[in-house]
């Protein structure tokens, strides 16, 4: 995957964000402050307007990371940011990514995500999709899978993450404030960590 590819992810990402930014802000009307729809999308518009050219594939997560910090509001522009930007540091200089070095990349956004906001499995957070989304990509990576096989495999194991969030109680983010009123509810940050990663399963093929 050349940097081309991940620029194509950053576009289609914030198609995907556009369109469905009314859902996730209502996601996040009932167990939250109901901004998490805009806020992602104010923030890949500014990550699309941040892409770099003539960048191998790290600069350019990297740059979409620092944008999406800078312009989205509440808790998920940083994780988020902090997970393009770790992602993309993970790369280093590569020009073309191979279904290792992009393995790497997802682990590294993981840890900067739990580095960040100290959420575990079960806290009912982006973690929740996210985790499991990167021990099914490494599981196919093992299993011989190539580039695209192993994306299909995250983003499959991230959209059954968002749903399993729909009976945990919210342990962090403003979730956690409304304790056992926050069961029943799908996280909108695990939705949205589905959504992008069903995003770069388009991308990849
Ligand atoms: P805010 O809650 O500040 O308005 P958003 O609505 O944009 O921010 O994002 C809310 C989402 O952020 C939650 O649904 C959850 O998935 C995620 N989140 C909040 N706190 C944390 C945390 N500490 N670690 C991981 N994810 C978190
Ligand atoms: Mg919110
Ligand atoms: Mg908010």
């Amino acid at each position: 995957m050349n940097a081309e590819g991940f620029a194509a992810w950053v576009r289609h990402a914030a198609d995907l964000v556009s369109a469905d930014a009314e859902r996730l802000t209502r996601l996040d009307a009932a167990i939250g402050d109901g901004d998490h729809g805009h806020n992602l999308d104010r923030g890949f518009r500014a990550a699309v307007d941040a892409l770099p050219e003539d960048a191998p594939p790290g600069r350019v997560l990297v740059a979409a990371g620092r944008a999406i910090v800078s312009k989205t509001g509440g808790a998920s522009g940083p994780l988020y940011g902090t997970a393009l930007r770790r992602a993309g540091k993970a790369l280093g200089d590569a020009q073309d990514v191979d279904a290792a070095g992009l393995g790497g990349a997802l682990r590294a956004a993981l840890d900067g995500v739990q580095d960040l906001g100290k959420a575990a499995e079960g806290d009912k957070t982006m973690v929740d999709a996210l985790a499991p989304a990167v021990a099914a990509y490494e599981a196919a990576l093992a299993g011989g899978s190539d580039l695209p096989g192993c994306v299909r495999a995250a983003a499959e194991a991230a959209a059954r993450g968002a749903d399993d969030t729909v009976p945990m109680q919210a342990r962090k983010g403003r979730a956690s404030y409304l304790g056992p009123r926050s069961v029943g509810h799908l996280d909108p940050g695990a939705s949205s960590t589905a959504l992008l990663l069903r995003g770069l399963a388009d991308v990849t093929g």
